[in-house]
């Protein structure tokens, strides 16, 4: 460990991807584990975050003051709930540090919220932080872009883990993004959600979503493009947890001697 690490903050500590992040923190250089935050009343508070990781003690007991947290800081890695990043958002931009969102789910009214705190931290959000998903959306608006929408159709299917709260996937809507720009339409007015009932035939130029869950899958994504007699599947898995926090790890690190702004993974990974 040196003197010029990046002090980095996890927040949502015990989570799923929290535990990844202490993980992938203690096994790369340049970075380490300044401080972590738990939920309120969690069992995990006051426990040491690299014993919980499963990494051996670290000295970080897990907190849930966040303001003591980000004291000295230089990035929040956050992989919560939409109303906790917005919270944390407003204390990175007090504190004018890295701020890496990966929460999904998030509304409108969120994001406005993360692009103001963007005046003042340097922000990087995404849906997936994955290498292989933002190529993915990259060769996803170059097919869509190549291929014409009144004789392909798009479809986006997904599957993640019975636990997942959020549909369709952060990931899955990247995905309807990115094709969306590469037909050169705005995707919520062209998006098909749910389909239930008698739907009557596929309006030509939508897109589709279809959602699965169960079981522990960690993601599995596929964009369909159907066309007459062929069919062309773009898809990506995720097997291990630790590809979305090494993404995160990254991106903290891209942002460390950026402007503050708002950052995509696409920026991160020089894709943009
Ligand atoms: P999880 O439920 O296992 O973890 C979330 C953690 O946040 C929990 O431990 C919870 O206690 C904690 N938390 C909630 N409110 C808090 C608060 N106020 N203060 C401190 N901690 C708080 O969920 P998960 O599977 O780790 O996923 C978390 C989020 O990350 C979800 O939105 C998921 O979709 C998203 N995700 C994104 C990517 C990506 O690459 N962008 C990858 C995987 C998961």
């Amino acid at each position: 460990m040196s003197n010029s690490d990046m002090k980095l903050v996890v927040v949502g500590a015990a989570g799923r991807m929290g535990q990844a992040l202490i993980r992938v923190i203690h096994e790369t250089e340049g970075v380490k584990l300044h401080a972590a935050v738990g939920r309120e009343g969690s069992a995990f508070v006051g426990k040491d975050a690299g014993e919980l990781a499963g990494v051996g003690p670290l000295g970080v007991p897990v907190t849930t003051d966040p303001l003591q947290a980000f004291l000295d800081a230089e990035g929040v890695l956050d992989f919560t709930t939409p109303a906790t990043s917005v919270a944390f958002a407003g204390l990175a931009a007090q504190a004018r540090i890295v701020h890496v969102i990966g929460t999904t789910g998030c509304s409108a009214a969120d994001e406005e919220k993360f692009q103001a705190a963007a005046r003042h931290a340097r922000v990087v959000k995404s849906g997936n932080m994955s290498l292989g998903v933002n190529l993915l959306g990259v060769l996803t608006a170059q097919a869509a872009k190549a291929l014409p929408a009144s004789a392909w159709d798009i479809e986006i299917v997904e599957m993640h883990h019975k636990h997942k709260v959020d549909a369709p996937s952060g990931t899955a809507l990247l995905l309807g993004e990115a094709a969306a720009k590469g037909r050169g339409v705005d995707l919520a007015s062209q998006s098909v959600r749910v389909r239930d009932g008698h739907t009557g035939p596929r309006p030509a130029g939508t897109i589709g979503f279809a959602t699965l869950r169960g079981g522990s899958v960690v993601g599995d994504h596929s964009v369909i493009l159907a066309g007459e007699g062929e069919l062309v599947t773009l898809s990506h898995s995720a097997r291990d947890r630790s590809i979305f926090a090494r993404g995160a790890v990254t991106a903290a690190l891209w942002a460390r001697d950026k402007k503050p702004g708002f950052y995509s993974m696409l920026d991160v990974l020089g894709l943009s």
